[in-house]
């Protein structure tokens, strides 16, 4: 039997393939849950098995963007400690953080998925490192979440195991025991990773921080990952505290750090990389590391520029991340396209530091390739998964832009028309179709303030 297909024709294309094809006016054809055709003009009208021809004249369709950094249980921390860089705000939030369980965790999930997916995200991931003992299942709620939404999803498993007593920055209440860690990040890999073309949900290993987990973790981390054949993430490289932390504690800098601890490598992708010299960057080059970057979270927590134009000159993956929403408040993806496109331009490559379809590269393709899904998503390519979105450019906001990349990365944030995971639809017309947005929109509400008054903050 023929497979159910889907024609989207009449729209402006941009396929992200590997030579940037465009079509003016094009068309796109699911068979399945994968991409059967994409091309100039209107699809072939003696297709079998059309369930639905969508004519989107007025539209822009893009591969679903794909968010390589976040944590979702900030969600319900956000506008707090804004006036802060990285440490200070660290430290004023881990006391309440330390008090999260897993109605919290799952609520902020929920909130955390539906901005991104309502947003244009189609493969998203959460990086959770914070685990206070009794707070019932916070895996397996946030896998919940996503599956509720629709979203693929990469979960990176976190962990703390450096307190204050080993000379860490959270609190000793905040941190697990390295064997608890690694325990219960094997048991989430074995309950939840597919490594299946297709997947739904994966696993990775992911100890927070130079500064919150110790050598042994990272260490006895990356030898779990590899053993399980799953993929290595952690924060790196983020501040000039940071860089002066690891100075101090293990004579050198946080990429040398890494690499003495198995931490660099094709498998591996961190957040951040700001504060990276020359030899960080061939490093990681050589070695194939990814670079999850957050403009917005660095920008707000005054941490710095990271060097992506050079970073892709020398062939490093980068990928785009919102990162927490306790330092981004916005928690959407494609409003980062247009911030990574400016805060690169404010460094020393100018206005020769990236276009808007680089912006656009770096939130579809570039973080599919660090997630270790580009053979499967991220362009609009036959044979790959239908993860796409339309994007709205006729209404006031955009109808007057000349470039429809142009319109999408530095206009206003575009409406989503409709998103596809796997050609099965998650928004439409700006609504999530699987989830309720506004119970979601209350039980955030309600979780936050639940989680104040539990943390004494009200
Ligand atoms: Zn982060």
């Amino acid at each position: 039997m023929a497979p159910q297909r889907i024609v989207i024709e009449n729209c402006a294309v941009a396929t992200v393939d590997a030579r940037d094809t465009e079509y003016a006016s094009g068309h796109l054809v699911i068979a399945g849950d994968r991409i059967e055709s994409v091309g100039a003009g209107r699809a072939p009208g003696d297709l079998d098995g059309v369930v639905r021809r969508i004519d989107a004249t007025g539209h822009l369709l893009t591969p679903g963007l794909v968010n390589t950094h976040h944590h979702f249980y900030q969600w319900i921390t956000r506008g707090l400690a804004t006036d802060h860089n990285l440490f200070d705000w660290l430290v004023a939030l881990y006391p309440t953080w330390a008090r999260i369980d897993e109605d919290m965790v799952h609520a902020a999930a929920q909130g955390s998925l539906a901005m991104m997916a309502r947003g244009g995200v189609t493969l998203a991931m959460d990086h959770h490192y914070v685990y206070p003992r009794g707070c019932g299942d916070l895996t397996g709620a946030i896998v919940r979440a996503a599956r509720e939404t629709g979203v693929r999803f990469t979960l990176a498993r976190g962990s703390m195991d450096r307190g204050e007593s080993d000379g860490g920055l959270p609190p000793d209440f905040a941190v697990e025991s390295i064997d608890g860690a690694l325990a219960a990040t094997e048991a989430a890999i074995d309950e939840h990773h597919d490594d299946s073309f297709g997947a739904m949900t994966q696993v990775a290993v992911a100890p927070c921080s130079p500064f919150s987990v110790t050598t042994e973790l990272l260490r006895q981390g990356a030898e779990l990952a590899r053993r399980k054949g799953v993929r290595l993430h952690t924060h790196g490289s983020e501040t000039v505290e940071e860089e002066k932390f690891c100075h101090e504690l293990f004579g050198m800098g946080p990429t040398d750090y890494f690499e003495s601890t198995g931490w660099l490598g094709e498998d591996v992708w961190m957040a951040h990389c700001v504060h990276m010299n020359d030899s960080d960057i061939a490093a990681f080059a050589r070695t194939g590391t990814g670079v999850a970057h957050c403009p917005s979270s660095n920008a707000r927590l005054a941490a710095g520029i990271a060097r992506v134009p050079d970073m892709l000159a020398a062939g490093i993956p980068v990928g785009l991340g919102v990162d927490g929403t306790a330092s981004n408040e916005s928690g959407e993806l494609h409003t980062e396209l247009r911030n990574a496109l400016l805060v690169n331009r404010l460094g020393p490559h100018r206005e020769r530091a990236l276009t808007a379809r680089q912006a656009l590269r770096l939130g579809t393709y570039g973080g599919a390739r660090v997630l270790g899904r580009a053979g499967q998503t991220g362009s609009l390519e036959p044979g790959k998964l239908a993860d796409l979105v339309l994007w709205r450019l006729d209404t006031l906001a955009h109808a007057s832009i000349a470039d429809p990349v142009a319109a999408l990365v530095l206009g206003a944030a575009a409406p989503v028309t409709a998103s596809f995971v796997g050609g099965r639809q998650i928004v439409a017309d700006g609504r999530l179709l699987h989830a309720d947005e506004d119970a979601i929109a209350r039980s955030t509400r309600e979780q936050a303030q639940r989680l104040a008054r539990i943390a004494g903050r009200a």
